[in-house]
């Protein structure tokens, strides 16, 4: 059998890899005017980073791609970044407010399905330093002024507070206890679950389990009063900005070390098994669970491949236009093209030529399929005379002067020539 891509993974071509890198350099953008630097972090790190994290977590426990390196150290490919943010920040201890914004591909051993891979892109920001609510606030209007800017009209934000690390663990006793007197309704795996952790019941999509669910123990009742003030103060300031939410006391995500606000960005233009493009929620403590000072965080992550599934199912956010602008048939051998192709991408012009000495018909066919305005041709006469042949290709005729179709002009004006075209054009292009 021929050799592909392993299971869970994909090649990412053209046009879809530019589509991908116009929504990382849009988010891009949207992290720096926000005041968040990029950080470029290894994709393994000591298996210890994302163990101390999350063991009861099942990205960690179960889905790591872990293994030894030839020197003996165990290390494992990040299933996420945000632990190995914490483990740069306690390395690096840079100045606080810490404002940190990354993307690249995770690892997780999960069954692939739509939506879902084994290696997938993410795009998030994290914001070490600070316990004020305005902080969540800062992250969440980030993820949202980002969504939104994509086009994304069916987005949803989803909010809930896990309360402190002592309210989580009470409510976690709570909810085990009341889980365990009606184990026996439970679906198999949710009493699998159940032994690993409760929390985790409570997304659970089983219909047996969701009955049970239904009158589980209400997180609400076991935030302390600072932490429901944060959480009323994180309201407060998305309500300030105009961003819309719904409040989700179910609401969990799957890493253990969230603190008081978690939330998570769901697109009902997505089937409902895979809707979440990203989440994220509060940390504090993590940093310590390093080995760090006990330095606050609040941060979240976007699934990149998610991200264009809503984008596509929503019809916005088109790959950006690859296609040539320029192509260059030259029949007298190539050297021509070749001299015109660099001269004009140094001016910035998209060109696209053809090789292989291909005949006058093969490279107009070519240049045809390639999608360029405008093609330049080299002939022996043209060649003699000092000029190329400019012409119109097929679709890109102007309306009022189809006569224009082929001129000539010289040889040494053709970059100014098509430059002038090409603006025009684009003049033309954004006023219709
Ligand atoms: P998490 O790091 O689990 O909070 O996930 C954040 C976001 O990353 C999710 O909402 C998804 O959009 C995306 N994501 C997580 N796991 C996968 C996966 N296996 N394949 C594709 N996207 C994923």
């Amino acid at each position: 059998m021929s050799l592909q891509a392993p299971r869970g993974t994909r090649d990412i071509l053209a046009p879809e890899s530019a589509r991908l890198r116009a929504l990382v350099d849009a988010f891009a953008t949207a992290a720096e005017l926000g005041g968040y630097g990029q950080v470029h972090s290894p994709m393994f790190e000591q298996i210890e980073v994302f163990q101390r994290v999350g063991e009861a977590t099942d990205i960690v426990s179960k889905e790591m791609y872990q293994f030894r390196d030839p020197g003996d150290r165990h290390l494992a490919l990040r299933p996420e970044l945000t632990a190995s943010l914490a483990r740069a920040f306690v390395q690096h201890r840079p100045a606080l407010p810490w404002k940190a914004w990354y993307e690249g591909p995770q690892f997780r051993y999960e069954k692939p399905q739509a939506g879902r891979f084994r290696q997938f892109n993410q795009v998030g920001a994290e914001l070490f330093g600070s316990d004020d609510p305005q902080a969540d606030v800062d992250v969440i209007a980030l993820a949202w002024r980002f969504c939104t800017g994509l086009g994304l009209g069916q987005l949803r934000l989803v909010v809930n507070s896990l309360g402190d690390r002592a309210d989580r663990e009470a409510y976690l006793a709570a909810l085990a206890a009341y889980f365990e007197e009606r184990a026996g309704e439970l679906s198999a795996q949710g009493r699998e679950t159940l032994s690993r952790n409760p929390l985790r019941l409570l997304d659970s999509k089983r219909p047996a389990d969701r009955a049970v669910t239904s009158g589980a123990p209400d997180i609400e009742d076991y935030w302390s009063p600072a932490a429901a003030e944060h959480f009323a103060a994180v309201l407060a300031g998305l309500e300030a900005l105009g961003i819309p939410f719904e409040r989700n006391p179910r609401l969990v995500r799957g890493l253990d070390y969230y603190r008081r606000t978690a939330f998570e960005l769901a697109s009902d233009a997505l089937d409902g098994a895979q809707d979440a493009v990203g989440g994220g929620g509060r940390y504090d403590g993590l940093v310590a669970d390093l080995g760090g000072p006990d330095v606050p965080g609040v941060g979240f992550a976007l699934g990149v491949d998610r991200l264009l599934l809503a984008c596509d199912a929503e019809g916005t956010f088109p790959a950006p236009p690859g296609a040539a602008e320029v192509f260059v048939v030259d029949v007298t051998g190539g050297r021509q093209a070749s001299l015109l192709a660099e001269e004009l991408r140094r001016a910035g012009i998209r060109v696209e030529r053809a090789f292989d000495g291909r005949s006058m018909k093969a490279q107009m066919k070519a240049a045809d399929r390639s999608g360029a305005r405008w093609a330049l041709l080299v002939g022996a006469d043209e060649l003699a005379g000092g000029v190329v042949s400019l012409r119109r290709m097929r679709g890109h005729e102007a309306a009022e002067a189809p006569e224009s179709v082929q001129s000539r002009i010289p040889r040494g004006g053709v970059v100014e020539e098509l430059a002038r075209l090409l603006a025009e054009g684009a003049a033309e292009g954004s006023g219709s």
